[in-house]
C-alpha cells in the first residue's frame, strides 16, 4: 500500500475513478473549504477540536507551492470568519520543500504570521525520513521568530531518532504532536518491530506530558491511550495539560468517548483534491480498510 501510494499512474486512475473518490469520504472531509468547515462544525459540536489540513504532498513549481500557501490563508480567515475550534496542519513538501528548502521555508513563514495574527496554530507535520533534519531545522529557524503557541511539529516514535530529538526540542520549548509513524522506512532509522516503536511512543509521551508544555498525543491505540491516562493520572498531570489526537474517520466512537471523559480531543480533517496518497496510508495502516474499499467498490 505504501509502495502503491508513490505510484504516479495509479493516483491519476484512482483520483478519476468516480465509484473510488466517494470512497474516500471516509477519510477525507471533501474538496472545498466549505465541505471541511460543515465536517468540522460537526466534530466541535462532539466536543472535540480540529485540525485544518489540504492535501498536496507533491507540489513541483514554485507557483503552485504559492497557491498552496494561498489556501492556508484562505483557511485561516475561514476558521475566524466562522467561529469553528480548529488550528491547521501543513507538509514542508506543500510549500516546496523538495524544490528549494527557502522557498519552504518562506512559504511556511508567511502562513505562521497569518496564523499569529489570528491568533491561530500552525502544526508542522513530519514526512519521510529523508526530510526528517530538514523539517526540524526549519522548524527552529519559524520558532526562533514565532512564539510556542503560534507554531509547533511532529515527531514519529518509529524513529531511532526521535527520543533525542524530543529532548532537544522540548528544550527550546516546543510544542510537539507524537505519532508512530505513517511512511516506510529502512531498518537503519526506524525499528522494524511494532513493540519497539510503542515503547519508544510511551518513552517519549512520558517526556512530554513530563514537560509542562501543551503537546500532542497522535494515537489510535487503546494500549497508547491507556499507558497516557495512567502516567498522568500517577503523576497528577491534569486533563487539560495535554490533548489526544485522531484521524477524521477513524475510531470516532473512542473520539467522542474522550471527549465525553473531558480530554482534550482534536481531529486532523484532511480536505482537496490530492487525497491519494494520503488514503493509500490509512489504507496501509489497517487491512481490514481494504476490504471496506472493495466491499463499496463492488456496491458501485
Ligand atoms: C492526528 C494525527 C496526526 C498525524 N500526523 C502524522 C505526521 O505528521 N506524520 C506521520 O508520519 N504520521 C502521522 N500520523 C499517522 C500516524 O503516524 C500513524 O500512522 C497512525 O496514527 C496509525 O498509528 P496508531 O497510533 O493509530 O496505531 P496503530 O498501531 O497503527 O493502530 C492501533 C489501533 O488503532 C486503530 N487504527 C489505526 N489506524 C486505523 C485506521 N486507519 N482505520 C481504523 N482503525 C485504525 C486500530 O484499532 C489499530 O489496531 C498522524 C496520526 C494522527 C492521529
Amino acid at each position: 500500500m505504501i509502495y502503491l501510494s508513490r505510484q504516479e499512474g495509479l493516483k491519476d486512475f484512482a483520483t478519476r475513478f468516480r465509484p473510488f473518490k466517494k470512497i474516500t469520504t471516509r477519510f477525507v472531509a471533501g474538496e472545498t473549504i466549505d465541505e471541511t468547515i460543515q465536517v468540522i462544525r460537526q466534530i466541535n459540536a462532539e466536543g472535540c477540536s480540529a485540525s485544518f489540513d489540504h492535501l498536496n504532498e507533491s507540489v513541483t513549481s514554485a507557483a503552485e507551492a504559492s497557491e498552496e500557501v494561498a489556501e492556508y490563508l484562505s483557511i485561516l480567515a475561514r476558521i475566524d470568519e466562522t467561529g469553528i475550534r480548529s488550528n491547521v496542519s501543513i507538509k514542508l513538501t506543500q510549500f516546496g520543500l523538495a524544490l528549494d528548502p527557502e522557498i519552504a521555508y518562506k512559504n511556511a513563514r508567511r502562513v505562521v504570521e497569518e496564523a499569529q495574527r489570528r491568533d491561530n496554530f500552525v502544526r508542522v507535520d513530519m514526512e519521510d525520513s529523508q526530510v526528517t533534519q530538514l523539517t526540524i531545522d526549519l522548524f527552529k529557524r519559524l520558532r526562533e521568530e514565532f512564539g510556542l503557541n503560534d507554531v509547533g511539529i511532529v515527531l514519529q516514535s518509529y524513529l531511532r531518532r526521535t527520543y533525542q530529538d524530543a529532548q532537544q526540542l522540548v528544550k527550546l520549548p516546543a510544542r510537539i504532536r507524537i505519532c508512530k509513524g505513517a511512511y516506510n522506512e529502512p531498518p537503519e532509522v526506524a525499528f522494524p518491530d511494532k513493540k519497539d516503536v510503542n515503547e519508544n511512543y510511551i518513552r517519549v509521551m512520558r517526556l512530554l506530558l513530563s514537560s509542562g508544555i501543551y503537546h500532542g498525543i497522535a494515537t489510535h491505540d487503546p494500549k497508547m491511550i491507556e499507558a497516557t491516562i495512567n502516567f498522568a493520572g500517577r503523576e497528577g498531570i491534569g486533563k487539560e495539560t495535554f490533548e489526544f489526537q485522531m484521524l477524521f474517520g477513524v475510531r470516532r466512537d473512542l473520539q467522542r468517548q474522550l471527549a465525553r471523559d473531558g480530554y482534550n480531543m482534536r481531529v486532523y480533517v484532511p480536505y482537496g483534491k490530492h487525497w491519494y496518497p494520503y488514503f493509500m496510508r490509512r489504507l496501509a495502516e489497517r487491512p481490514a480498510n481494504i476490504w471496506f474499499v472493495m466491499k463499496n467498490l463492488l456496491k458501485g
